[in-house]
């Protein structure tokens, strides 16, 4: 079920990214994962390439939610986030609990991969957009 505007969806978006902005993104990483354990989802080992199969899950949900013409951030009846943005996170916090069982600094992976991007040309590899 969809809204009807994206005034509420707007709201909803700000008030989670104000408690969001307090946190860095280790801190982040360490409560995806620990809610992934309070919710059962790692009592099984999950392989690298099921790890990729499931974040790739997220980014399909995305493509479909814009496909079907749904508001970027919203909230459903039944209190649901919804919309892209939802899947977007939903797709951060995937990579948050599966970064924290393989033991991979996120913070630092991005603080690195962001630096040796810097110093990179302008469109690398002269690829499209
Ligand atoms: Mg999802």
């Amino acid at each position: 079920m969809q809204p009807e505007t994206d005034d509420v969806t707007t709201v909803n978006a700000v008030e989670a990214a104000s408690t969001i902005s307090t946190m860095t993104l280790g801190e982040m990483v360490a409560q995806c994962y620990q809610q992934a354990v309070d919710k059962g989802w790692v009592e099984k080992d999950v392989t690298v390439i099921e790890q990729v199969a499931l974040i790739h899950s997220e980014a399909s949900e995305a493509l479909e939610s814009w496909r079907d013409k749904q508001p970027l951030s919203w909230t459903d009846s039944e209190g649901k986030p919804q919309g892209v943005a939802s899947e977007y996170a939903d797709i951060l916090i995937r990579i948050g609990h599966y970064c924290r069982q393989l033991g991979i600094d996120l913070e630092y992976e991005v603080r690195r991969k962001l630096a040796f991007n810097a110093g990179r040309p302008y469109r690398h590899g002269g690829k499209r957009a």
